[in-house]
């Protein structure tokens, strides 16, 4: 048995015995709705995790820039973002840790899925349970954890809860790319599989508008005279749409198109959407200039102006020596507790990915035990909540104490 598991019983007990608290606390949280778009519900719930939080130190409200979006009528609408949540830390000349975690989920404020029922199993089903509020809560117990064994002051800690993950992090991501560059390692709190498998390696991510602006006209009286728009933009999401599988692992996914109205009119104007996937930077790369190429063919056509908005927002997280390092570590820290730690690869993206831009080695699924995340049948397995507390607090009482060697794929930057 590790030295540490002994020497602080007491708080791995206290742990077990928050069990209850954690639950009840749960609950609460998850019943709060804090869909991305719910502005004023996200502003709610960043001042109770002020609350919550400050028991570790000051908490800081860090303002993020409006985030613009294309609607289906082709016009650019700002929205109001609310804060990201930090709570920083750092220890000079000491290693540090940046621990992460969102609050909003993807259950709109008119959702019909709104509040947690516990189920017979050992699961409770809830809105954002498992993604992710119930990791926030382990997060959050672990470092009081840390905290009360004295240990806190070994290591640098930095906290950032955003508010726009389940977005795709347009508001919050420049900033936690940023943070990461100043950090040996990140912990996310994403679920977890229910039987406890971690995420090794992920895709990159992209979601992407294309706007075609065409010319109206008469269609009985001087067709001729118009841009179709609409056509236009079927022929761009054609050519995207043959970039699928054009290199391994690429997916391309065409989702949404809107345009055009009235069957005696030109449509003036059209909207497409869609996603990307791949596994390299090399393919990110790659993508962007061929949709570069594609979008510059069809603006240059007479009479049309074509723009594309978006991009890879995510790079990927590939499996990289640092990464694999960190990973064994966490999975050799289970065995300490007796958890079960495998791995395994995912198209999904969160925002380890934005982590691993910087270089910041980091797992992103340290967070409960849960399955059916953005569905009704969302749960977390309830006993996961103490589980994976003490899980985590052995992995950063190991960190402080020298017992991991930090390694990263690119150098810390000092501030
Ligand atoms: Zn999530």
């Amino acid at each position: 048995m590790n030295e540490l598991l002994l020497q602080y019983k007491a708080i791995f007990d206290g742990l077990d015995a928050l069990q209850e608290r954690m639950l009840a606390t749960t609950i609460k949280w998850c019943d709060k709705n804090t869909g991305s778009g719910n502005y004023d519900g996200l502003i709610d719930f960043s001042q109770l995790l002020e609350q919550a939080f400050s028991e570790l130190g000051a908490v800081e409200m860090v303002a993020l820039p409006d985030r613009q979006v294309i609607d289906d009528a082709g016009n650019v609408v700002d929205y109001k973002s609310a804060p990201i949540v930090r709570v920083n830390l750092p220890q000079a000349g000491k290693k540090s840790i940046l621990l992460v975690a969102h609050y909003d989920t993807v259950y709109a404020k008119d959702h019909e899925f709104q509040s947690c029922v516990m189920q017979q199993d050992g699961k409770l089903n809830g809105p954002g349970v498992a993604d992710l509020k119930g990791g926030m809560l382990v997060m959050l117990q672990a470092l009081i954890a840390l905290k009360k064994s004295g240990l806190m002051e070994r290591i640098g800690i930095e906290v950032l809860l955003n508010p726009d993950e389940e977005i795709g992090s347009p508001a919050s991501g420049a900033y936690l790319i940023e943070r990461a560059k100043y950090h040996d390692v990140g912990l996310i709190f994403e679920p977890c599989l229910p039987d406890g498998t971690l995420v090794g390696a992920r895709k990159g991510s992209g979601n992407f508008t294309v706007r075609v602006m065409g010319k109206s006209a008469h269609a009985g009286r001087e067709i001729e005279a118009g841009r179709n728009a609409l056509v236009h933009l079927m022929k761009i999401l054609t050519e995207i749409d043959a970039l699928h599988a054009a290199r391994p692992e690429l997916t391309v996914n065409v989702a949404h198109v809107n345009g055009g109205g009235a069957l005696n009119m030109v449509p003036e104007m059209a909207v497409g959407r869609f996603n990307a996937r791949l596994a390299t930077v090399e393919d990110a790369v790659w993508m962007q200039r061929q949709l570069a190429d594609i979008i510059a063919k069809y603006n240059e056509q007479q009479g049309y102006q074509v723009e594309l908005f978006g991009g890879i927002s995510r790079n990927p997280k590939p499996a990289t020596d640092a990464n694999l390092n960190l990973q064994n570590f966490i999975a050799e820290t289970g065995d300490m507790l007796g958890i079960n730690v495998a791995y395994k690869h995912t198209g999904g993206v969160c925002d380890g990915n934005n982590l691993m831009q910087s270089g910041l080695p980091n797992v992103d699924t340290l967070g409960v035990r849960g399955g059916n995340i953005h569905s009704k049948d969302e749960y977390m397995v309830v006993d996961s909540l103490s589980e994976r507390a003490r899980f985590v607090t052995l992995i950063l009482m190991r960190m402080a104490m020298g017992e991991f060697n930090f390694i990263r794929d690119s150098l810390k930057s000092e501030e």
